[in-house]
């Protein structure tokens, strides 16, 4: 499976006292992964239960009852030299820091989220659960690369009444992934659904937003469609998102768009790579709105970013029962440039003038 819950061993966990951070990692229960790839699926299942389990998380508090919590999601990537390197680990710790205050809880410093992330990758690696690189990602732009999903996520204090969390853990796990889409083919569908709506939480990546998503993504499924594309609450005319990732749309006259950002969508770390790499191609890049009609006539080519689904170009796009059919896969040459320029810098064979890459092993 591409995105299976297959936790590695080593967990970090820390916790606020009020005043400081306490820090600890912790390495869960496991073999080798030799030995533990030819575990029988009952004993596989059975180690992960224990390896997901912390008995110090307390059962009934904000973030499960209600949904208050916030995540983020970033890769380390296995590197052509053999190393592994996380890529802008700074991006999502300023971002984990914003939605932590944004959900009214003691912010998790940055510093301590990249040392944690670089860290916690490196100690996985040394007990050899960390993918190896391999020359054939190249040929197809990496698009069948693997890397080390890193998921850091805040959990509250034990509590039952409505309130904040004001003493919250912050835990990082980590999980193999390859590519994410697995759906037979890349339509999307607009969803009657809502994501976000202004004066909500949609530019927080907290829990309770996945919620409508997770519906319409599963209702487009359901209908045949990879993908649900979220329109404005307020006036149903505006593109905003797909179900999890942000959306570019490249037009007939040449201009590269994406929905500029609000209070109702996620800055997208992917999103804001993707607008450097097409500007410094040469490309000219609008961050504005975006009508449904304007990119159901406009567009000629559609691609979603994030990062699980890289840069993944949508065929075709539905609204209303009208079809808007695009170019499929790699036909989309914009979208394969800069998915390739992305990957490229990601995996190490480009050149990284950014400083995007950290080393973490
Ligand atoms: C996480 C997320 C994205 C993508 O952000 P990246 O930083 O590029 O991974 C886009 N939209 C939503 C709603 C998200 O939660």
């Amino acid at each position: 499976m591409a995105f299976a819950l297959n936790l590695y061993p080593w967990i970090y966990l820390a916790r606020f006292d009020g005043e400081k951070w306490s820090e600890q990692f912790i390495e869960q229960p496991h073999l080798s992964p030799e030995e533990e790839s030819k575990l029988s699926a009952e004993q596989r299942n059975e180690l992960m239960t224990k390896r997901n389990n912390i008995p110090l998380l307390p059962l009934v508090n904000y973030t499960t009852q209600y949904g208050l919590g916030c995540f983020e999601g970033l890769k380390a990537l296995p590197q052509k030299d053999g190393s592994l390197k996380v890529f802008r680990p700074d991006q999502n710790a300023e971002r984990m820091h914003r939605s932590m205050k944004g959900l009214m809880m003691p912010p998790f410093p940055q510093e301590l989220f990249v040392n944690a992330v670089c860290e916690l990758t490196k100690k996985n690696a040394q007990v050899g659960f960390r993918p190896k690189y391999e020359q054939g990602w190249e040929q197809e732009n990496y698009r069948d690369g693997h890397a080390v999903y890193i998921r850091p996520f805040t959990y509250s204090e034990p509590a039952i009444g409505l309130g904040i969390s004001k003493n919250p853990w912050v835990v990082i796990i980590e999980t193999p992934v390859s590519s994410y889409f697995t759906f037979p083919n890349t339509k999307a569908v607009t969803t009657h659904r809502f994501r976000a709506t202004p004066g909500g939480t949609g530019w927080i990546k907290c829990n309770a937003n996945y919620v409508s998503a997770i519906l319409a993504k599963k209702e487009a499924e359901s209908q045949g469609y990879m993908e649900a594309i979220f329109l404005d609450a307020k006036t149903g005319n505006y593109i905003e998102e797909g179900s999890s990732c942000n959306i570019f749309f490249y037009l007939k006259n040449g201009k590269l768009v994406t929905p500029d950002l609000g209070d109702t969508i996620l800055p997208g770390i992917t999103r804001a790579s993707i607008i450097q790499l097409a500007k410094d191609k040469g490309l000219t890049v609008e961050e504005r709105r975006i009508s449904i009609d304007e990119a159901m006539s406009e567009s000629v080519e559609i691609f979603v970013t994030g990062t699980a689904a890289g840069v993944s170009p949508i065929e075709s796009l539905t609204h209303k029962g009208k079809v808007h059919e695009l170019p499929f896969g790699d036909k989309g040459e914009v979208a394969r440039e800069l998915g390739a320029l992305l990957k490229g810098i990601q995996y190490g064979a480009i050149a990284d003038r950014y400083g995007w890459l950290y080393p973490a092993s």
